[in-house]
């Protein structure tokens, strides 16, 4: 690509961010930095009824967790700011006259009570749903209809008006979507869309064509929601005369329920136990009462492991390769891979990841979690010990704060024990086998895991008992699981102190079965 590349984000802070919204960004940012090109991120913040407090913050929080940076927006600055559009709310008005002045925009006088009533004409003529056209226009009380005079009089008068987009008569607009390829809208398909409301903000169509041509904006990456939109901001970029500039536009698959069947909402997220948010929060509902929305943070995935999932929800390289640093997704990354129909969210996809991405972490950095959750509870513990304990860990847990949840018994001997295995295997010649196991290695100080595990096998030979059989009551008797990481390890870590005295009290507290054997 020759051109400098210039992508943006704008996202509108309504609420909180949900994952569409951060693959719609992190799209953009694989795109510009594939090319060397810049990402900006645009706060389109003019519709105040719709503005939520902390939405902003939230955003670039969850931009920054997921390593997203754009080159420019509010944080960073940049030389095409401000970057909010509430703060540049006199360039589009200026642009908005200047659509009237060379016929392509007009102002419109009229009330809701004369829209409702055109809106009642249109439903009982059965005509389409279009509500203000190129035919409607011409019975309202606008600019093409009234004197120059009169208009001027009203706007002296201070009558509130509208500036409405004149979309122009009977042609095709087409669009060659870098997704989807040749889109033709006809015309008669678009109403006259409101540029600048009477409270003088502009709408979303007129601010958002406006600053990706002051922006110097190359390619509109964003979600399919936004492409009826798009006829009318290729309309706009020519009235303004940047017909030569406008942007190229991909305009992204959906983020699909599980089952496919639809648009994936919060209320998934809700049914099936997942996240559909990058962090937690805390939002107004559509009713105004606050919510507590579910992060993936919180949840526990990795910033990496969650980027990885969410380039795949949507692109595909080509290739059987699932794991990508940033980097790699950069390298690899390209609009014609993205797929043109919806993406099914799954969860068990993303836990997948989180598990190949902590087992990609050595032991000191898993240590740093578990480090956490030992201070909030009050245990102290030897760096040594922890790194051990997260070696032994890291291939069987999905979730850092599993190897607190799973991995308790290295801090706390058990006082709850598997009912299961008590009831199948906790007998006479079990506790017998336990008891003679447990005198063998008390006097053997720093008892090795070989040590361990020669002391147990040479101890069942002469028994003449299998393995199988005691395996897993020892692990019982020393974790109160029945599952878990090499049992010999496990002993190794705790050492042959604890280990007795664990062993002990399981032969104390566990009541013995009759034996049926
Ligand atoms: N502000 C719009 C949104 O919230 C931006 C749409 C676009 O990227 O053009 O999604």
């Amino acid at each position: 690509m020759t051109e400098q590349v210039r992508v943006r984000f704008a996202p509108s802070p309504t609420g909180a961010l949900h994952i569409g919204g951060l693959r719609t960004a992190l799209y953009n940012y694989l795109f510009a930095k594939k090319y060397n090109g810049s990402m900006i991120l645009r706060i389109e913040d003019t519709d105040q009824a719709r503005y939520v407090k902390g939405a902003e913050e939230y955003i670039i929080e969850s931009l920054t967790w997921a390593g997203i940076l754009p080159d420019e927006g509010p944080g960073t600055g940049g030389e095409y700011g401000p970057y909010h559009q509430s703060k540049r709310k006199d360039t589009y008005a200026r642009y908005a006259r200047q659509l009237v002045e060379k016929g392509h925009a007009y102002y419109a006088f009229d009330t809701s009570d004369e829209l409702d009533a055109m809106r009642e004409r249109l439903k009982e003529a059965k005509a389409s749903s279009l509500h203000y056209n190129a035919i409607t226009r011409m019975q309202m009380k606008n600019s093409l209809t009234l004197s120059a005079e009169e208009v001027q009089k009203r706007v002296d008068s201070g009558e509130p008006y509208v500036i409405r987009f004149k979309v122009p008569l009977k042609e095709d607009v087409r669009i060659n979507d870098m997704i989807r390829g040749w889109v033709v809208v006809h015309t008669s398909a678009l109403d006259d869309k409101i540029l600048l409301k009477s409270d003088g903000m502009p709408t979303y169509h007129l601010a958002n064509v406006v600053d990706d041509h002051l922006m110097k904006i190359t390619h509109v990456i964003r979600g399919e929601e936004w492409l009826p939109s798009a006829p009318l901001h290729v309309l706009l970029h020519r009235a303004l005369g940047w017909e030569s500039t406008t942007p190229r536009f991909a305009h992204l698959p959906l983020l699909l329920k599980p089952d496919g069947n639809g648009k994936l909402s919060k209320r998934d997220g809700d049914k099936h136990g997942f996240p559909v948010f990058p962090l937690d929060g805390d939002f107004p509902d559509q009713k105004g009462k606050t919510e507590h929305l579910k992060g993936f943070r919180e949840a526990g995935y990795l910033p990496e492991a969650f980027v990885n999932f969410l380039a795949l929800l949507g692109w595909n390289p080509g290739t059987e390769q699932e794991l990508f640093s940033m980097q790699e997704l950069i390298e690899d990354f390209s609009i014609e891979r993205i797929n043109k129909s919806g993406a099914k969210f799954d969860i068990e996809k993303a836990r997948w990841f989180n598990q190949q991405y902590i087992k990609k972490m050595t032991p000191a950095e898993l240590a740093k979690f578990l480090a956490k959750e030992l201070e909030d509870e009050g245990i102290d513990y030897a760096t040594e010990t922890l790194n051990e304990i997260c070696e032994l860990m890291r291939e069987r847990i999905e979730f850092p704060h599993e190897l607190w949840t799973e991995g308790e018994f290295f801090f706390k001997s058990p006082d709850t024990f598997d009912q299961q295995v008590v009831k199948k295997k906790w007998n006479e010649q079990a506790v017998e086998i336990l008891d003679a196991y447990k005198s063998r290695i008390t006097d053997v100080s720093e008892l090795t895991d070989e040590q361990a595990k020669e002391t147990l096998g040479n101890l069942l030979e002469e028994k003449g008992v299998k393995p199988g059989q005691v395996m897993q009551i020892l692990r019982l008797a020393i974790t109160g699981k029945s599952g878990g990481p090499d049992l010999m390890k496990i002993i190794e870590i705790l050492g042959t102190h604890e280990v007795v005295s664990r062993i002990h009290y399981a032969i104390e507290n566990i009541p013995v079965k009759q034996s049926n054997q």
